[in-house]
């Protein structure tokens, strides 16, 4: 019984930690997405970390970017 309790905390405890550490990453992604850019392929907005410069042009994908 003991050892069932145990496992629980040490679950609700990595849960916890687990569930803020995410909620973390989460807030980090948001402030860096906060920037979009408008891809001059397909005009998707994709935020500048996932954009990719080709000839001085904005693209959401490798794909877009390779089109012309
Ligand atoms: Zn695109």
């Amino acid at each position: 019984m003991k050892f069932i309790i145990l496992g629980i905390i040490i679950y609700a405890v990595y849960f916890l930690f687990f569930r803020k550490s995410s909620l973390k990453k989460d807030d980090k992604k948001l402030k860096d997405s906060e920037t979009v850019v408008e891809c001059q392929e397909c005009g998707v907005y994709t935020s500048v970390n996932e954009m990719i410069l080709r000839n001085g042009k904005q693209y959401c994908s490798k794909e877009c970017a390779e089109l012309k």
